[in-house]
């Protein structure tokens, strides 16, 4: 028999998870995943986990995948070399089987006080765990932080005094900043579309349209001369990204990846300016992204554009020497024939 539940809003999957088998005494969320597997009459693997939980909610595997799992946030810019033979459209096997391992949980000490009073249970909600999410929109307060134990089932209220606040000093730096505000726009709008955008994509757009964008391209004396014809300045895309975010957000979002110092940080972000596969993580892309445009429309219609180019056009460092801007045109001109 299985105690069922509903989930609630904003819940990430692995906390749903959690909380099934919390409800259900099991020893722990792989004994969960066997009763749903025997229930559902389906063999667990890492493509069927979302499925099971997805029929424990009574939702569609679509409409689990969109309310609850990562995939929509994490995913938005997949880098072809996470890609495994198992991903499937979203990848929603994201965070479910390995859910605890080597990561921290991030989650509002006001919210999971409210939810216990009001839901009988508080839960790890989707939002919180955004790379570079600090604080909770509807307190306005830092969220706290925990790293997280292999396997564990504790829902938030049980990390209340083991919880690490992300400081004061980042929320007030980044709650109403614009360019933080542009990111997680960017990442919302990215959600929406019917799947990811691939980090070849995301370095064909800085390709097209840095000097649009004022930054400098992959052949910098080249688009510096182009730039000077078009009366523009360029900046290197490293500087365009340090200017866009306050400095205390880009400081703790860098150490997340990995780099703990300004320089470290730069030479990655100099390193997206190279065709991928390159070892930018897909949050460095999003930070690019968000530096060139001034608005999340003109990087949708940016990436728009940019899918509608034929693929043949750059695809190796080699091939990519000259003049971008040239190409973009006639390939414009030939994928979007207009009444001229
Ligand atoms: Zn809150």
């Amino acid at each position: 028999m299985l105690i069922r539940l509903e989930t609630s809003p904003d819940e990430i999957d692995f906390s749903y998870l959690a909380a099934l088998t919390r409800v259900n005494a099991h020893a722990g969320t792989h004994r969960t995943l066997d009763v749903l597997a025997r229930w559902g009459d389906m063999r667990l693997n890492p493509d069927t986990a979302v499925s099971l939980l997805a029929q424990a909610a009574e939702l569609t595997l679509d409409e689990f995948v969109a309310a609850h799992t990562e995939s929509v946030t994490r995913h938005v810019v997949r880098c072809e070399s996470s890609i495994s033979a198992t991903y499937v459209r979203w990848a929603p096997m994201g965070s479910v089987l390995a859910p605890f391992e080597h990561r921290r949980l991030r989650f509002c000490a006001e919210c999971a006080r409210e939810d216990a009073q009001t839901l009988g249970r508080s839960y790890w909600k989707r939002t919180d765990q955004l790379p570079g999410r600090f604080w909770c929109d509807r307190h306005r307060l830092p969220l706290s932080e925990t790293e997280a134990e292999e396997f564990s089932v504790a829902p938030p209220t049980a990390c209340l005094v083991s919880g690490r606040s992300c400081g004061e000093a980042v929320v007030r730096a980044s709650v109403d900043h614009p360019g933080v505000a542009r990111y997680f726009q960017l990442i919302q709008a990215l959600g929406t579309r019917p799947g990811p955008v691939t980090s070849q994509v995301a370095w064909r757009v800085y390709y097209f349209f840095a000097i649009e964008c004022g930054v400098e391209c992959l052949d910098i004396a080249d688009s510096h001369e182009e730039a000077r014809r078009r009366g523009k300045t360029l900046v290197p895309l490293a500087q365009r990204v340090f200017a866009t975010f306050p400095a205390a957000w880009l400081e703790c979002v860098a150490k997340l990846m990995g780099h703990h110092t300004p320089n470290d940080f730069a030479s990655m972000l100099t390193g997206l300016r190279i065709p991928p596969p390159c070892r930018a993580p897909a949050q460095a892309y999003l930070l690019m992204l968000t530096a060139m445009f001034d608005s999340v429309s003109d990087a949708m219609s940016a990436i728009d554009r940019v899918e509608r180019l034929p693929t043949e056009i750059p695809v190796s460092p080699l091939e990519v020497t000259r003049k971008p801007w040239r190409g973009i045109k006639k390939s414009k001109a030939k994928a979007d024939p207009g009444p001229h």
